[in-house]
């Protein structure tokens, strides 16, 4: 069978790409290996994703405005969003809800593996798994995550910067109860050296993880470190692990193919949020491929547009992670800093919605000067 595009991947940048793309009548296959894939993730959302994409409040189990952040002496810093909330949904209803949906606007859905890629005079042959007979697309969108096979097959640049995270599912219990309301982050060496750990609540479980750069340090003993601090003493009904890769490739378009989502390495440092940039850049992605389809319009107009949009939030977190997460003591200082009621507002203005809020001179300077306070003073 031939298709004008074939979406390798069907998580939420994959999902959503073939979704636009069928809408406006391009022929439009989505190969997902495991239609029943449960993709390790805290599936923290924010607002402005939720608005942008229609997402129904049956998916989003718990809508947060609480927060608190735990610096590694203890010190408790407690917020409230004033104008929003962060959503929390659950990857294996989340990612099925969004392949329905391009399904429902035409996208061929096949599971299978992808498991080679030829390149050939009108696009590309994809060999998959089962015995299946090949897909002949004319483009190719590579949505399949992380370690992604179509980046390898189109010879793409490597995916560079990768944490690994991981998570555990526990059921409610006394001492899980009090979290069932806030988003937790600790920062804290012992649970993470470069990253940080997380509690996240959903209807019927509490998510606990905490993540570290890949191959740096022992994943399962900082996991096990933080579990043990929290005084939790029942035992997880699922473990989940995965890479975050969280720097975009140095090129993620070619002339008849483009990545999208962790295939292209879309996750912000600091925060290693993800999904949102999994469905915006495939909703750029797809629209970049109706222009070439259509007009011709070269497909690096993708790239261009969402490092435009983005580079600046990309930037920002990367160098928030690289001065903060390096030591205790630099910890100490970045929690002291989030109980400035400035700095929550601006932090949660920018994450609610994607955009760089920009706040007065004055409140630039307060904060200028208290970052440079506890820098000097370690607290
Ligand atoms: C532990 C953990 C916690 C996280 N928590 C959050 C969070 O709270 N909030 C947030 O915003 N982000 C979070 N992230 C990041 C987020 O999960 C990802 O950024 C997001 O899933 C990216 O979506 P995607 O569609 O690009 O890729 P994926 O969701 O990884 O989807 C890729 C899909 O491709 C399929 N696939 C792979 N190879 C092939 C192949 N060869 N053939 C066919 N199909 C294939 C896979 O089965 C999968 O369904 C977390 C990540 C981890 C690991």
């Amino acid at each position: 069978m031939r298709y004008d595009v074939a979406v390798i991947g069907g998580g939420p940048s994959g999902a959503v790409a073939a979704a636009e793309l069928a809408k406006e009548g391009i022929a439009t296959v989505l190969i997902e290996r495991n239609l029943g894939n449960v993709k390790p993730c805290g599936g923290a959302i924010p607002l402005g994703l939720i608005e942008e994409f229609s997402i129904p409040d049956t998916l989003v189990e718990k809508k947060l405005s609480k927060m608190s952040v735990r610096s590694p002496k203890g010190r408790m810093i407690s917020m409230e969003m004033p104008n929003g909330y962060v959503g929390m949904v659950r990857r294996e209803r989340f990612d099925s809800y969004l392949r329905d949906m391009a399904g429902r606007h035409g996208t061929e859905v096949i599971e299978a593996l992808v498991k080679e890629i030829r390149q050939n005079g009108n696009g590309y042959t994809i060999l998959l798994s089962r015995d299946l007979p090949p897909v002949e697309a004319s483009y190719v969108i590579g949505a399949d995550g992380a370690n992604s096979k179509t980046a390898v097959e189109l010879g793409f640049p490597a995916n560079e910067l990768q944490v690994i995270a991981m998570q555990q599912r526990f059921h409610y219990c006394d001492t899980l109860k009090p979290y069932e309301e806030l988003v937790e982050i600790w920062f804290d060496g012992e649970v993470s050296p470069d990253f940080y750990g997380w509690i996240f609540p959903k209807t019927d479980h509490i998510a606990i993880g905490t993540g570290t750069e890949f191959r740096k340090h022992n994943l399962k003993k900082l996991q096990n470190r933080f579990v043990e601090k929290l005084g939790v003493a029942e035992k997880p009904y699922l473990d989940e692990a995965a890479k975050i890769p969280m720097k975009p490739r140095k090129s993620f378009s070619q002339e008849k193919a483009i990545l999208i989502g962790d295939a292209a390495g879309l996750v912000t440092p600091a925060n290693g949020e993800g999904i949102f940039f999994a469905m915006r850049s495939g909703k750029l992605g797809a629209q970049a491929m109706i222009e070439r389809i259509r007009n011709n319009l070269p497909l690096k107009t993708y790239e261009k547009t969402f490092r435009k949009l983005y580079a600046p939030i990309f930037f920002g977190l990367q160098t928030l992670q690289s001065v903060y997460y390096k030591s205790d003591r630099l910890r100490e200082s970045f929690v002291a800093i989030c109980e400035d009621t400035d700095v929550q507002r601006i932090t949660f203005d920018s994450y609610l919605y994607k955009q760089m809020v920009p706040a007065p001179w004055s409140v630039q300077m307060k904060i200028f000067m208290k970052n440079i306070y506890h820098l000097v003073k370690g607290s």
